[in-house]
């Protein structure tokens, strides 16, 4: 139960009555202590990771590193597994879970702890749950329609001559990239078996290790002029690439199954994730609204009318954003990762797009300098913006809930059945003309 002081404390103050009272004793220290480590410790470090890379790009920033250590002696590693994952999980739920934790990495490792076997998990797992290494997943590509993952045509074969490896062609796109000395695996999402007849089995993800002879990197792709170093986003070409059979991932034909487990968890982080940054863009636009050295004709900015409107209309949007995601989180928690499709999928369409906007909003009041590398926030609209496609696109998301909700129709136009039936039963018995409607 949170104390009076703590229901006032900034990291705990924006959640509703009712995620509140969920806390456990444990969430509520991990969730103070995070919030005291992220305003000590990584807020004021951006600009140094910043100046250590521009030094080297490819390599994790000391300082980085540095916070890794530091976070895994303040036992802050790793936050994100749900208890649902047994030891490997500090024990938080998915509502519970605060920690910023970055992507892929987050979908990967759910996805490695939640399909692989013992020897792989030893293997691949364990170096990435220690922050020792990083990992990609790769199932874009770019001559075909990957949002619809039935599409995905490299080719995953068994070499006639020793069926214990596997020979893999194709091009990829996205999945960080290879540059990034820390990297050390490919989740690949390939196709195995093109003639099946069902078309959700035709595809196996295996384990790529870097490197693989057959496998190389074709460029780094800017997201929107930005290189996002380190981690990167490679484009990638697999000739006859040889990997062992052992690399397989749950079995033949199973990538469908393994792609949704993963994209579950991996949607809402990047929307908590944004909605952490959303929250500092805000903070900057508050600062320069109130800041005295800028007055145009005379005012401080937040003294006109349309700022204090946008103000409010962006504190509205951002406490709404939170309570779609908190209840994405608690739906999954509850109900389990495919029951909660739905608000997963609500949050991806809705925080992304709201995110955009807000930090938009307050590029536009910081004026020029907002723009520029003064402040954070175009890296932060340019994270918004890439996340209304990565792990699907908003469209796909509204196509699926769009259909979902036309096969309601017809339980609703038999409720509406009802209402006529009943209207004329009323007119009859009150003398009423029924009226005539289509
Ligand atoms: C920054 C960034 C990082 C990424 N990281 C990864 C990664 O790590 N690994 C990886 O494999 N991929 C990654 N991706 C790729 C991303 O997952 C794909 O781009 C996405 O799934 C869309 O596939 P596509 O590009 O082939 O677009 P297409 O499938 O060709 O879709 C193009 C457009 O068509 C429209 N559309 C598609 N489906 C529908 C629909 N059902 N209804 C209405 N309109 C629709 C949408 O407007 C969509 O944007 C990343 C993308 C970005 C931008």
């Amino acid at each position: 139960m949170l104390s009076a002081e703590d229901r006032v404390h900034p990291a705990f103050a924006r959640l509703p009555p009712w995620v509140q009272e969920k806390l456990s004793p444990k969430a509520i220290d991990y969730i103070r202590r995070v919030h005291h480590w992220v305003e000590t410790e990584c807020v004021p470090a951006e600009r140094v990771v910043k100046a250590q890379l521009a030094v080297n790009k490819w390599k994790t920033p000391p300082l980085i590193q540095e916070l890794r250590v530091k976070a895994k002696k303040e036992g802050l590693f790793n936050l994100f597994l749900p208890k649902s994952f047994g030891d490997l999980s500090p024990g938080l739920t998915n509502l519970e879970r605060t920690m910023n934790c970055h992507a892929p990495e987050t979908g990967n490792i759910e996805l490695l702890a939640k399909y692989c076997n013992e020897g792989q998990k030893q293997k691949w797992l364990l170096p990435l749950l220690n922050g020792e290494t990083s990992s990609a997943y790769s199932m874009t590509e770019p001559d075909v329609a990957s949002s619809d993952a039935t599409n995905i045509a490299c080719r995953i074969t068994r070499d006639p001559k020793d069926p214990d490896t596997l020979v893999v062609n194709g091009r990829k796109l996205y999945g960080n990239v290879a540059w990034n000395e820390d990297l050390s695996v490919y989740i690949l999402m390939a196709c195995s078996d093109p003639e099946n007849p069902d078309p959700w089995k035709r595809h196996t993800t295996i384990i790529v290790p870097k490197p693989t002879p057959g496998f190389r990197i074709v460029r780094n792709l800017t997201i929107m002029g930005y290189d996002c170093a380190p981690e990167g986003h490679g484009e990638y070409i697999y000739e006859n690439a040889r990997v062992p059979a052992a690399n397989i991932i749950l079995g033949e034909g199973r990538a469908f199954e393994i792609a949704q487990g993963r994209l579950g968890p991996g949607r809402i982080h990047h929307c908590m994730r944004l909605i952490g940054q959303t929250e500092r863009a805000y903070e900057l636009a508050l600062i320069r609204a109130t800041d005295p050295r800028k007055k145009p004709r005379g005012k401080l900015i937040g003294e006109f009318d349309s700022n204090i409107e946008r103000i409010a209309a962006m504190r509205i949007q951002l406490d709404s954003m939170r309570l779609v995601v908190l209840n994405a989180a608690h739906t999954m928690d509850v109900h389990g990762n495919k029951s909660g499709r739905y608000a997963i999928a609500q949050s991806k369409i809705i925080v992304p797009e709201m995110a955009a906007n807000i930090i938009d909003e307050c590029m536009q009041m910081y004026g020029g300098q907002g723009l520029t590398q003064h402040t954070a926030l175009p890296e932060m609209w340019m994270y918004a913006r890439f996340v209304r496609i990565a792990d699907g696109p908003d469209a796909a998301h509204r196509h699926q809930v769009g259909r979902d909700q036309l096969k309601t129709a017809a339980a609703i136009k038999g409720r509406h059945d009802g209402y006529a039936k009943r209207y004329e039963e009323l007119c009859r018995t009150w003398g009423v003309e029924k009226e005539e409607f289509a």
